[in-house]
């Protein structure tokens, strides 16, 4: 006896990968001609499919506005008045410059105010927003944003070290470079005290 989610799978397709339309299959076969290598022989016959699914997944955060991870929010907080902190989110990106991989890891803390989100709303929203073409420094900018607006908290920090693969595989080839940028608002922004206290909590 089968049952109706047996009749929904194709035969041709058992995992229900997303199609690739022709002309993406097309520029990926043109890139890798370009690349110096001949998109016919048998290794390289599935890679255009292949990634054309993997820029789709690398680029998901397009599907969504990142702030919907912090639209539940808790306002009863039991005068909880302290530094709230995610650190060492690992994240992956993509340089919008290049298309090459940014991989490199996040800190994020706010000071609530009187909302608080679950705390795994705040590595989303950075997965919303690398998951997209991007560069580092707008990155960080709307992380901290899209938490400043969304919780309206008494201050945000954020602080992402991550390694271009634009600049270790390419250019001047210097694998084990980090860059990192921030971005300090409200109380972390303007009183040096809470900015030394977040910062040295992330470890720096
Ligand atoms: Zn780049």
């Amino acid at each position: 006896m089968s049952c109706a989610a047996d009749d929904d799978i194709d035969p041709e397709n058992p995992l229900n990968k997303p199609d690739v339309p022709e002309n993406v299959q097309a520029a990926i076969r043109t890139l890798i001609e370009w690349a110096g290598d001949d998109p016919s022989r048998e290794g390289l016959l599935d890679t255009p499919k292949r990634v054309g699914r993997a820029w789709l997944e690398y680029c998901e955060g397009y599907k969504e506005d990142p702030a919907i991870h912090l639209s539940r929010v808790f306002e009863e907080v039991g005068g909880y008045e302290e530094i709230v902190l995610l650190k060492d989110i690992p994240f992956q990106s993509a340089c919008e410059h290049h298309m090459a991989p940014i991989t490199g890891k996040a800190h994020i803390a706010y000071l609530p105010d009187k909302k608080v989100v679950g705390i795994s709303k705040l590595a989303r929203v950075l997965h919303g927003f690398a998951s997209r073409l991007q560069v580092q420094e707008r990155l960080t900018a709307e992380v901290a944003d899209c938490i400043w607006d969304n919780l309206e908290p008494q201050g945000v920090a954020v602080v992402i070290e991550a390694q271009h693969g634009c600049m270790t595989g390419r250019g001047v080839k210097t694998p084990g470079v980090a860059m990192t940028t921030s971005r300090m608002m409200g109380c972390f922004l303007e009183d040096p005290r809470s900015r030394k206290e977040v910062m040295s909590l992330m470890g720096y």
